[in-house]
């Protein structure tokens, strides 16, 4: 099978990263499909199996990590496991396609690390944690704790920003799309 390249965005809960994927998902010149991740967590709101996320049972997760059927996989919060099955990859090249990842920090660095020249790795830095917690707030699908957790999560996350290709500052959505099509663009182009 001949590989495609990858491109992750990484970036704490709540800093527009969703948004910026979806913006480039719909250039169809990039060729891109989202690589759908494996999660324990339970759906929210309006998403959908085999779409937004592959939902698993706790137990069903833990029986991929024990057969080997994740590239990278991790406990993002306490009993709610992600992560990227090996599958997914296979699925998307197999169709020709350069494959992005909408993943938290810690699974970014992996894929970086496992395909270090196929990989372009972009942090999606928020303006502040107050802002953070703004816009987490206004999404509204998630009990206050929950939120609290994110935003604690979110501190520790941006710290790690420096071991990424690129850092794009989230101030302005019109800019940051912009910069990441840019980047997406001159990476993909380019011979490996
Ligand atoms: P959420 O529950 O908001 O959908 O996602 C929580 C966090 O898990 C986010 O930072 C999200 O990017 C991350 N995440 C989603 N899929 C994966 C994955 O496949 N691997 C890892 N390591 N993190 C993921």
């Amino acid at each position: 099978m001949i590989k495609g390249k990858l491109i992750v965005f990484s970036a704490p809960s709540g800093s527009g990263k969703t948004t910026i994927v979806r913006h480039l998902l719909g250039i169809e010149k990039l060729n891109l499909e989202f690589s759908i991740s494996a999660t324990s967590r339970e759906a929210r709101g309006e998403e959908v199996d085999g779409k937004d996320y592959y939902f698993l049972s706790l137990k069903e997760f833990k029986n991929k990590i024990k057969s080997e059927e994740f590239l990278e996989w991790e406990e993002v919060y306490r009993d709610n496991f992600y992560g990227t099955l090996k599958s997914e990859l296979e699925r998307i090249w197999a169709q020709g396609k350069h494959v992005i990842f909408d993943i938290d920090v810690v699974g970014g660095i992996d894929i970086k690390r496992i395909y270090p020249e196929r990989t372009l790795s972009v942090f999606i830095k928020p303006p502040s944690i107050e802002e953070l917690k703004i816009r987490l707030k206004k999404r509204s699908t998630e009990s206050e704790d929950k939120i609290n957790m994110r935003i604690a999560k979110a501190s520790i996350e941006l710290a790690t920003a420096p071991q990424f290709d690129f850092i794009i500052e989230n101030d302005n959505l019109e800019v940051a799309l912009k910069e990441a099509e840019e980047l997406a663009h001159n990476f993909l182009k380019k011979r490996l």
